[in-house]
């Protein structure tokens, strides 16, 4: 895969089955009419939408599917727990991992990241593998380490053709839900920084064809001058995500 400008949706734990083949239709249809760019993009929904939403999504073929966690194991006496090949049987192609509420409530650390990873991959679904420093790691200014032992530890264990199918999101977790944004400098210097460390750990050419998002607090008055920053390729939104014209006038930004 290589570099693009990809807008990607995370409904979280919201919408029961109705509303988000609903919003799912609407974002299609606007996508269908209003996106005109080469932007790829995104719905990451519960899992208990997904095998509908591919189905509406392959009316419009604008818009890709991708689930929000999987386990780490491939199959087994797991009760609850939701399999990489299961969510790509349905058809979905990405999934977010790593995200900051699943490192905070449910201990995801980043070893156990790097065996999703692993099984993500082996299963051809495309991680969005989002890293962030908290407040205090921000305000301590240890936010460029902690970014890079994320990367380290979840990732770099991959080697270039698999990492090639990795989507990194920067989602500094303060800014997450918190209507706080970064500024476009503050997200471009972290950008910067993590597509050096790519070029230190990959080369120039892998670091240079990897798809950078920004998260947080994403909104259709700030993502044009996110988007704008040199090494930010698109966004993964959350609330935002939710409403059908504010997610769409987001993904125009790329038009
Ligand atoms: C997110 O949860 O990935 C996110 C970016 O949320 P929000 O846009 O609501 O800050």
């Amino acid at each position: 895969m290589s570099r693009k400008n990809i807008v990607a949706g995370n409904w979280k734990m919201n919408l029961n089955y109705e509303e988000g083949l609903s919003l799912f239709s609407e974002i299609a249809n606007m996508a269908k009419d209003e996106v005109i760019g080469h932007q790829e993009i995104v719905v990451c929904s519960p899992f208990i939408h997904l095998s509908s939403i591919v189905k509406l999504a392959e009316t419009s073929n604008k818009v890709s599917v991708g689930a929000q966690n999987i386990h780490q194991a491939e199959a087994g006496a797991y009760t609850g727990e939701i399999s990489a090949s299961q969510v790509r049987s349905v058809g979905a192609e990405y999934v977010i991992l790593g995200h900051s509420e699943r490192r905070a409530y449910f201990g995801e650390t980043d070893a156990l990241l790097a065996q999703k990873v692993d099984v993500a991959l082996k299963h051809q679904l495309k991680p969005i593998f989002c890293i962030g420093e908290t407040k205090e790691e921000r305000e301590s200014g240890r936010f460029f380490e902690v970014i890079k032992t994320q990367l380290e530890q979840g990732v770099f264990h991959q080697d270039a053709t698999d990492f090639s199918n990795i989507v990194l999101a920067y989602e500094p977790v303060w800014a997450i839900g918190t209507g706080l944004t970064a500024s476009p400098e503050q997200a471009q210097e972290v950008h910067a920084f993590i597509r050096e460390t790519l070029t230190q750990h990959y080369g120039e050419q892998v670091a240079g064809q990897t798809t950078l998002l920004y998260g947080g607090s994403c909104n259709p008055s700030n993502a044009a001058t996110l988007f704008a920053q040199k090494d930010i390729d698109g966004g993964l939104i959350g609330g935002a995500s939710l409403k059908s014209r504010d997610f769409i006038d987001i993904a125009k930004v790329f038009n």
